[in-house]
């Protein structure tokens, strides 16, 4: 394999955007990807919609936090389901939550056509297993793939893995899940249901929630969950469900991983059955799709040059080194258990995330990007949502193609730099 410029692992939404940054700037860039398609957890986790990505005041959009390369995903995305649905345009005077949701087929292509349009290469099922370094330098990393083992090597590298897998393998300072007893969020399989009677369904739902409530007391449910989590907005008679929950398994570890697979799928069967007994609206209701992969909320963080916190998210901290920004709540899913700790970010606000907390301290070629950045417990479950992570992901490709045109390292960047290229490109950084 030839040398990249620039390798990102993981072509998640962080690793896409990371991607398209760096080779709309002129580097040459391999997405090393273990699944089948662009996205991560938007596509083989089905998760679906956007959290809020913009400050709103009196029910008005007044600004969208997350712009860019995310701008752009959802403007060819609306192009692309022109015809086939109404577009969900990101209207400025209306914040009707319209704007949140996506067709995930559809997102899906339109990063293959990104991909395709900014010569990024990929290499599907390809799974990273072990990094080469040298001093402060990644060498190169080790893939399996179905013609044995790959060794890709690059002058810079991106993890965008979401588990944090090149950090962690280089040996770099990372948190699993939370202080103290490193439990992660709940891990969750999102499955879709079609055929429901929606207009009955939503009259009814009062109802089967405390029913729901009951066949948990009863045992009945074994989700730990509080209640039904579910969306609407996919088609019609379709709801999305972001309900199942399994606790107190390390995503990390192949073993326990495999059994939350297991667990999640029995959870799903679970309350479709009891959802087909209770609701009248799922007389003729077909479950329909179910995520090919658990999905992780969370797992390894750095631990990098900054570790940003709950405070500094709620005090509106104004990094000098901003490089996205973001305005989602803290949303902690109980890692033991039942129930949810939700701290409402104020809808008028924002915060700020600087370059450091991609920056890992040991090493002077590698970048962290997505949900595995460097936070605190708290911190993550705000600054993980989908419309952060594409911001998080251009600022790294941004950062990358900054100190490869600078010959230097990436702490040597000029952050100036950096955030001019961003703001050139419609992103937001202040
Ligand atoms: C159940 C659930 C519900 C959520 N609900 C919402 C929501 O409603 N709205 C919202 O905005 N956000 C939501 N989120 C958060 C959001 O979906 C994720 O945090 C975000 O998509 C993470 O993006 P990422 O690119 O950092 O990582 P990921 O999407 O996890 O991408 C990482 C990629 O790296 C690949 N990879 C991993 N290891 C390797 C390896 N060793 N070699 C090669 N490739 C590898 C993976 O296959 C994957 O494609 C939810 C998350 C979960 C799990």
């Amino acid at each position: 394999m030839k040398e990249y410029d620039l390798i990102v692992a993981g072509g998640g939404l962080a690793g896409a955007a990371a991607a398209f940054a760096a080779a709309r700037d002129g580097l040459s860039v391999l997405i090393v990807e273990k699944a089948a398609s662009l996205g991560g957890a938007l596509s083989g986790g089905l998760v679906y919609p956007f959290c809020p990505f913009y400050t709103e005041t009196d029910g008005k959009l007044t600004k969208l936090v997350n712009a860019g390369l995310f701008s752009e995903m959802i403007r060819r995305h609306n192009e692309k389901i022109k015809g086939h649905f109404p577009p969900a345009e990101p209207n400025i005077h209306q914040a009707d939550g319209d704007i949140r949701r996506f067709k995930t087929e559809y997102f899906k292509m339109v990063l293959d056509d990104m991909a395709e349009e900014f010569g990024v290469d990929i290499l599907y099922h390809t799974m990273i297993h072990s990094v080469e370094y040298e001093g402060r330098t990644i060498k190169a990393v080790k893939a399996s793939t179905k013609a044995g083992e790959l060794t890709l090597s690059a002058k810079y590298f991106v993890d965008a893995t979401g588990d944090g897998e090149v950090m962690y393998l280089a040996g770099c300072d990372c948190l699993l899940g939370r202080e103290g007893d490193n439990l992660c969020q709940p891990m969750t399989t999102c499955f879709r249901v079609c055929n429901i009677d929606l207009p009955l369904y939503k009259k009814e739902l009062p109802e089967l929630q405390k029913l729901y409530k009951e066949a948990r007391a009863s045992g009945e449910i074994t989700n730990p969950r509080e209640n039904i989590l579910q969306f609407y907005g996919i088609g019609e008679g379709i709801v999305h469900y972001n309900t199942t929950r399994v606790v107190m398994l390390d995503p990390t570890d192949p073993i326990a991983l495999s059994r939350a697979e297991g667990i999640a799928r029995r959870q799903v069967y679970e309350i479709f059955d009891f959802l087909k007994k209770n609701s009248r609206a799922y007389k003729d209701a077909v479950l329909i799709s179910v995520a090919s992969e658990i999905g992780v909320r969370e797992s390894r963080k750095l631990q990098g040059v900054h570790v940003i916190t709950e405070e500094e998210l709620f005090a509106c901290t104004r990094f000098e080194d901003s490089i996205a920004l973001g305005n989602y709540d803290v949303d902690i899913h109980s890692p033991d258990g039942t129930g949810t700790r939700i701290r409402k970010f104020d809808r008028d606000k924002y915060y700020t995330i600087p370059y450091r907390s991609l920056l890992p301290k040991e090493y002077d070629n590698l970048l962290v990007a997505g949900r595995c950045i460097s936070t605190t417990h708290e911190a993550q479950s705000s600054v993980r949502i989908m419309p952060i992570c594409v911001s998080i992901g251009e600022a790294a490709g941004v950062a990358v193609a900054e100190a490869a045109r600078s010959g230097v390292g990436v702490h040597g960047v000029d952050i100036k730099n950096v955030q001019r290229t961003l703001t050139g490109y419609g992103a937001e950084i202040y």
